[in-house]
């Protein structure tokens, strides 16, 4: 089996099964990539080509409901392309409520206006240690298959002077979930996030995900996830990084 991860220009290159995990350099980020999905998933599928989002300069021309509108359309197209009835009661409402879902749920998180505004606080404690929110659920879906992805963030920063309400880390997380998605890309966009509003380059992340495109169809393998990391400043340092996935696991006696 080969493991494909990315190279700096975001294309696939394959290493020998012995090299279970890859380190990729772009810039002053790190994402390493395990993965026991089949190569050619990963190589034909799986793989981004930046971690911005690509997006269209005419994105935000139309209000949501008039996107909501143009989606319904094309929607009830595909549903009768089919050959579904929607005169049927059970269909009708069907191309409305996916157009809906997109644009206010689970694609939200592509309009800026609804990113989560960050405040901080002063780290009156001084507390200089690592602060780690760990299982954080995550529903996202492939910018491949659009079919979800889902599973665990475990993320974590050490202050550098302010610190961050916890549930906008959640809420963060959610932002860049709800968008058709690659996992790595995912998982640098939380990273970078995060060093942005924190002020500090010392953040990790790591992404624990189940791809339904894998599971429910192509290779239909339903037990493999795939793990993404992404590790800046201090967390580059074995130590720091040793101590982040030691936290990961402990859990309450
Ligand atoms: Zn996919």
């Amino acid at each position: 089996m080969l493991n494909t991860p990315l190279n700096g220009n975001g294309k696939a290159v394959e290493l020998p099964s012995s090299t279970a995990t890859a380190e990729l350099h772009n810039h002053d980020k790190q994402i390493r990539v395990v993965s026991n999905n089949d190569a050619d998933e990963i190589g034909d599928m799986h793989i981004g080509t930046s971690s911005q989002t690509p997006m269209r300069e005419d994105a935000f021309l139309l209000s949501d409901e008039e996107k909501i509108e143009k989606i319904e359309g094309h929607f009830r197209e595909i549903m009768e392309t089919l050959g579904l009835d929607l005169t049927d009661d059970s269909l009708s409402g069907t191309p409305h409520r996916v157009a809906k879902m997109y644009i206010k749920e689970i694609f939200s998180g592509l309009n800026p206006a609804n990113k989560p505004v960050a405040r901080l606080f002063e780290n009156k404690y001084k507390y200089k240690e690592m602060l780690l929110e760990r299982d954080i659920t995550f529903y996202s879906n492939c910018e491949h298959h659009f079919v979800p992805i889902f599973g665990k963030a475990h993320v974590a920063y050490i202050s550098s002077g302010k610190v961050i309400g916890l549930s906008k880390l959640n809420r963060i997380v959610q932002y860049y979930a709800k968008r058709p998605q690659v996992q790595e890309r995912l998982t640098i966009q939380i990273g970078e996030e995060l060093q942005s509003i924190l002020g500090t380059k010392d953040v990790a992340v790591i992404v624990d995900a189940a791809h339904l495109c894998v599971s429910s169809r192509g290779i239909e393998d339903t037990s493999s996830t795939t793990l993404t990391a992404f590790y800046g400043g201090a967390f580059e340092q074995a130590d720091t990084r040793k101590e982040f996935l030691q936290y990961i696991n402990m859990r309450p006696q």
